[in-house]
């Protein structure tokens, strides 16, 4: 295995072909989502090896089976996206976990890496389960910042359910990376991916309720988190320009990963 490796470049390609059949006939992504997971998904491979593409998988297949269920049996939200992935999301979720793979693949400290990976990971995994299972919550979500009962779908809206979620994606991380990698001991796989997990998406829904820019439409007065609504340009009502929810996804990763970077550098030297 290694970059090097000519046989591992075709073992990625050979996978990753194979992934991408599945997800086209099952539409878990868009055309510009295979592309951006396509490259997110060699990154990995190559750099990082078969564990760090073992725990990209788990988090890639839980998600889209999941927001399958969520679209098809709860509900469809305003806003959200309608169970295909675009590059954006792909992009937000898999930036800081690819660049913390390519580290680890041109570096010697392959420990503290594979923890900063799986950090990133863990903030994109909590928050992306705490987000399709809390749209499953029978009552109105409350906003983290003000705790006032708003809309399903709100920027920065959380549940009970929801937090259940991210600690139920969490745990499968952590015991999918414990099984597959052992230079970690179980205990050092916990902390490396519970503590990230719940700041970063925690991070996430309070960045989403302050600084991520709301619109109203101009043409049916909907308020909604994307910049243009009804084939017309929105109105921005609050938050800050281009912050939007792949923003803000982005940050709670780089969030995730630092602290996990941090953890290793204290702990596993
Ligand atoms: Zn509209």
């Amino acid at each position: 295995m290694g970059y090097l490796d000519v046989f591992t470049h075709l073992e990625a390609l050979a996978i990753l072909l194979l992934i991408f059949l599945i997800s086209i006939v099952f539409k878990f992504v868009d055309f510009g989502g295979i592309i951006a997971s396509f490259i997110v998904g060699y990154l990995i491979y190559v750099f990082g090896g078969r564990e760090y593409f073992i725990a990209l998988i788990t988090f890639y297949l839980v998600s889209v089976i999941l927001t399958k269920i969520r679209v098809k049996k709860v509900r469809e939200v305003e806003n959200k996206e309608d169970g295909v992935r675009g590059w954006r999301n792909v992009v937000a979720n898999g930036f800081t976990a690819t660049v913390a793979a390519v580290a680890s693949g041109l570096s010697a400290d392959h420990r503290v890496f594979f923890a900063t990976y799986l950090g990133a990971l863990s903030s994109a995994f909590a928050d992306t389960l705490a987000t399709e299972v809390g749209l499953m919550y029978p009552g109105m979500p409350r906003l983290i910042t003000s705790m006032k009962k708003v809309k399903p779908g709100t920027p920065g809206a959380v549940t009970p359910l929801g937090y259940m979620g991210g600690l139920m994606g969490m745990t499968v991380l952590a015991l999918v990376a414990s099984i597959i990698d052992k230079r970690l001991s179980f205990y050092e796989v916990a902390a490396i991916v519970f503590l990230p997990g719940l700041v970063g998406m925690t991070i996430d829904s309070i960045l989403g309720a302050t600084i991520q820019a709301k619109y109203r439409c101009r043409i049916c007065g909907k308020n909604t988190e994307s910049s243009s609504h009804c084939g017309e340009k929105s109105e921005q009502i609050k938050g800050v320009r281009y912050i939007n929810t792949h923003t803000v996804n982005l940050i709670a990763t780089i969030i995730g990963g630092t602290i996990a970077y941090t953890l290793a550098n204290i702990f596993l030297q």
